[in-house]
């Protein structure tokens, strides 16, 4: 336990030291991109810079953030898990009572704002399950701009409801058919698009990836969850948590809430990848398993490529973690020891899923289950005066129809 009891009340003004002017976190991130869009990520960081400091901005973002998006989320004890795993005192972070759904929406809206400021009209952005891209759709609307969301032509199939859920906000949704038509895809055309449009056109990117300032802002955007976090455990609690918990895809909703956390050395945090099938099976998305060092869409970090460099398919059962590359702010925290970095597999993750369903009445996010799984282990082994903080990232009503074929077999009915 640590003793600090030092709040942070600003929104993301509060200026963490890392990345360094040219977007390294030590020796990743940076900025790997085309000659023509380094002006735009410029003017985008200097604006930006501008705005975290602009009492007008944060005022207009925190009142959103509380009347349209629904913050601060409440920082809930699952007293029923508690006392069915039998250890640790388990609080979630509700970010599944989000409009929208999930945590997304608070980067989408920091990022708007921006874009407004940039007198920009038009937004893109990318998106593989579709959370990404509804939340985008949504602000999009909200600010009467024009959108334009990227999809693989796979995913747009498996998510048919969220390409619904688009088109009725207004945005506009243009299928991606090259390579697998996945996400990987999707982001490489809203590159595309970008570069041609950068004058009008903003890049609302989903996740702590990219190049600079990307990682950076989009970390700023959700620290609000770990701001949040850390108030409401003082409060009630009245000591910080020993552990924090949370899924890695790219890894936004992790490093939102571990971040305001990151100088209380006595808390310990565990960021959860997608282990698929299994590591053997090379079926996964888990990065810092058998991942290597490489660049990918803007950032030097860990990735999944195989010996030539060429990037590997990955496999998850939540299409929210099924990337191959992680967030570069995570690669160097690895590397400092200061965040564990471990993966659960599509059977633990649907396991959780179940049992946070049964014994909490909540339905999670697929991706947020993998982080449910890693509780499932820890909590036992943990004493009942201790206290983990899980990160439920979503809401996992886009899963049921999925999860059910996994639980009830294909018909979709239990099988006794
Ligand atoms: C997209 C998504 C994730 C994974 O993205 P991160 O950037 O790693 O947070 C996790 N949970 C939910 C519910 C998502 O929609």
């Amino acid at each position: 336990m640590s003793d600090s009891t030092t709040t942070e009340m600003q929104m993301p003004a509060t200026a963490p030291v890392l990345p360094d002017a040219g977007g390294h976190f030590g020796s990743y991130g940076g900025m790997f991109v085309p000659e023509t869009l380094m002006a735009a990520l410029t003017e985008l960081t200097e604006e930006y810079e501008r705005a975290k400091v602009d009492p007008a901005f944060q005022l207009e973002l925190e009142q959103l953030l509380h009347d349209y998006v629904g913050r601060p989320t409440p920082l809930y004890f699952a007293e029923r898990w508690t006392e069915k795993l039998g250890g640790a005192k388990i609080f979630l972070k509700r970010e599944d009572l989000l409009h929208t759904g999930a945590h997304k929406i608070n980067n989408a809206l920091g990022q708007i704002l921006l874009a407004k400021r940039l007198g920009k009209k038009r937004i893109i952005a990318e998106t593989g399950a579709g959370q990404h891209g509804v939340a985008t759709a949504t602000v999009a609307a909200r600010f009467g701009m024009e959108c334009v969301v990227y999809m693989g032509a796979v995913d747009m199939e498996r998510q048919a409801l969220n390409v619904t859920r688009m088109r009725l906000l207004g945005a506009e949704v243009r299928a991606v058919t090259a390579g697998q038509a996945t996400l990987k895809e999707a982001v490489n055309e809203a590159m595309r698009d970008w570069v041609t449009n950068v004058r009008t056109t903003h890049y609302i990117l989903g996740s702590a990836l990219g190049s600079h300032p990307y990682p950076m802002m989009v970390r700023d955007f959700h620290r609000v969850i770990g701001i949040e976090a850390r108030l409401q455990i003082l409060e009630r609690e009245e000591r910080l948590p020993d552990l924090l918990v949370a899924c890695v895809g790219g890894g936004s909703n992790s490093i939102g809430l571990f971040h305001p956390f990151l100088k209380d050395a006595g808390v310990r945090m565990i960021g959860v990848e997608a282990g698929g099938h299994g590591i053997r099976t090379g079926e996964h998305a888990a990065r810092f398993q058998g991942g290597k060092l490489g660049v990918l869409q803007g950032t030097k970090t860990w990735l999944l490529a195989d010996d030539d460099g060429q990037i590997q398919l990955t496999h998850s059962v939540s299409a929210g973690l099924d990337y191959a590359a992680v967030g570069p702010e995570h690669a160097y925290l690895k590397e400092q020891g200061r965040v564990e970095y471990t993966y659960a597999t599509d059977d633990e993750a649907l396991d959780g899923f179940q049992e946070l369903s049964h014994v909490e009445g909540i339905i999670p996010a697929l991706e947020s289950s993998h982080a449910l799984a890693e509780v499932k282990k820890q909590a036992p082994k943990m004493s009942k005066d201790d206290i983990i903080i899980c990160n439920l990232s979503g809401r996992g009503d886009k899963d049921v129809e999925q999860a059910a074929k996994y639980i009830f077999g294909e018909s979709g009915k239990k099988e006794s």
